[in-house]
């Protein structure tokens, strides 16, 4: 069943058919800093709200990490990490079982992850317990397979030795997430590093720290040794914390570009410690005339407006070719019409809140620029309601390159569609930008497409079709969009250090 719903989330409308109940109130079960397998308060005593963005309200306050806390959870960590300790000891298959005993207890508390996810973050529950949960469970499978396989070579080297190497893990790794796919961040963060013997300092983003508390405890009930796994939520300066801390090895980011550039720089000032940086997106989705134009309308429409446009490869620029570029716009903005929007708790509905106040003023302004600066409203453009953080499905047509909504990442529920009419002319616009995580191309044309993937500086190109996306395929971007890879075999680099050991051989009856 998990299967099959992971495939429906892909189409659009959601199908509701075998989606269970949601728990509308679930129980807020875990507010605390998890540390060494223990729940414990912080050392300030502070806590902050976490806010149903659906309604505004405050679902519960959560304890909040600062430095202080910052510091036990690296000492418990680095103690987990010791020579000699229980984790080091492990046998690298029981590493995968551990993850896949992990997946287990997710699968059991399937509905309640989902109902948590959807409270806390305001994505549609349909899409919480149809794509988030299942993807995730996948993910740590997916891991949980690499533990006893990533091994090194053996190395024909000159001279009288035998040369191999070994894949270590990094040490006490910080990962810092953010709030649009709350748990699948987590569980992209966790897969790679358990499965290659890290230890964890995992901070969730302050707005949707839930499910993360909640995973923290299963991590426990799975088996994972005191130390391996700790969760400290707080705001970002508690990330700084990590960050600046000596004894942290690497840290794994996803998030804005402009904390990505503070966090490897700071990176490089304490300890010269490992990054990895999966960073914002401005991602060029190019239509060619010779494509299926109703699957063309309806990807790029789910390309863009997926998860409230809160994506970072979202299709942000949907470059039409001039013949059928009037067409295109309509049809898209019916579709954006269509969207239903509401109550995430509410089957029917394909669209929730944004995230918070903050983020529905920048995507209002936004907006309210685009329109300023001539760009053409067909669809949407205000806020719904005023009650919860909600933005009406947003479509401009008549964008130029050099306005504000084409050249800067909205994270938002605003499609722009810009008009081309030459290949080689659309691939240098496409790739006119600081980012490089994804891109799109639909055409029929095989050769064509393949020209355009060559062409586009992106991590990810998708052809006729977005947003595919699998715990086998790595993610990241080029230029401004980060650096490293998270997904598939790639995805371990990161976690893994490289040791190199030679043995001198001695000659035979020497
Ligand atoms: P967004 O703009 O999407 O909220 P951010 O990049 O601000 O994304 O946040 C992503 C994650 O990074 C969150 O967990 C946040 O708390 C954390 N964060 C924010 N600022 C810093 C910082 N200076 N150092 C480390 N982590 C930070």
């Amino acid at each position: 069943m998990l299967r099959l719903l992971s495939r429906v989330s892909q189409l659009r409308p959601f199908s509701t058919l075998s989606l269970p109940s949601p728990e509308k109130n679930p129980s807020i079960l875990y507010t605390g800093i998890f540390i060494n397998n223990e729940w414990c308060t912080s050392q300030s005593g502070k806590t902050f709200p976490t806010v149903n963005p659906a309604t505004g309200e405050v679902i519960a306050n959560v304890q909040e990490g600062d430095a202080a806390d910052i510091d036990i959870a690296v000492d418990a960590a680095n103690t987990a990490f010791s020579f000699g300790s229980q984790w080091r000891k492990m046998d690298a298959s029981y590493r995968g079982v551990l993850l896949n005993k992990l997946a287990d207890l997710m699968e059991e508390n399937h509905t309640y992850l989902a109902s948590l996810e959807t409270l806390d973050n305001g994505k549609p529950y349909s899409v919480a317990y149809g794509f988030d949960i299942p993807a995730s469970i996948a993910t740590l499978r997916y891991y949980a397979g690499w533990a006893d396989k990533n091994h090194g070579k053996v190395i024909p080297m000159d001279g009288k030795f035998f040369a191999y190497t070994r894949h270590e893990p990094v040490g006490v790794c910080g990962q810092i997430i953010p709030w649009n796919f709350p748990i699948l961040m987590m569980a992209w963060k966790l897969g790679p590093a358990l499965a290659t013997g890290n230890v964890i300092i995992l901070k969730p983003a302050e707005q949707t720290p839930l499910t993360a508390l909640f995973m923290a405890q299963l991590t426990k009930e799975a088996g994972f040794p005191n130390g391996v796994v700790n969760v400290v939520p707080g705001y970002g300066k508690t990330g700084a914390a990590l960050v600046a801390h000596n004894d942290v090895h690497k840290i794994a980011f996803t998030g804005s570009t402009e904390v990505g550039k503070l966090i490897k720089a700071e990176a490089a000032k304490n300890g010269l410690k490992r990054t990895t940086l999966e960073l914002g997106g401005k991602s060029p989705n190019i239509i060619f005339k010779d494509t299926d134009m109703n699957h063309a309308v309806e990807t790029s429409h789910f390309g863009l407006f997926f998860n409230m446009g809160q994506c970072c490869c979202a299709g942000s620029r949907t470059f039409v070719e001039d013949d059928i570029y009037d067409e295109f716009v309509e049809k898209s903005a019916v579709r954006a019409k269509s969207r239903t929007v509401g109550n995430p708790f509410d089957a029917s509905i394909e669209h929730g809140p944004q995230i918070d106040e903050e983020q529905m003023n920048k995507i209002l302004s936004m907006i309210k620029s685009g329109k300023e600066q001539g760009a053409k409203l067909v669809q949407g453009g205000c806020r719904v309601g005023d009650k919860g953080y909600f933005v009406a499905p947003t479509v401009f047509a008549d964008v130029k390159d050099d306005m504000t909504i084409a050249k800067e990442e909205i994270f938002g529920p605003v499609q722009q569609i810009l008009k081309f009419s030459d290949l080689d002319e659309v691939i240098h616009r496409a790739n006119k930008t600081d980012y490089g995580l994804a891109a799109a191309v639909f055409t029929k044309d095989i050769d064509k497409a393949n020209y355009v993937v060559q062409g586009l500086r992106a991590g990810t190109v998708w052809v006729n079709t977005y947003n595919a996306l699998a715990s086998q395929t790595p993610f990241g971007g080029f230029k401004m969009s980060g650096h490293g890879r998270e997904g598939g075999e790639y995805g371990l680099e990161a976690y893994t250090e490289v040791k190199t050991v030679i043995v001198k051989v001695n000659e035979k009856n020497s």
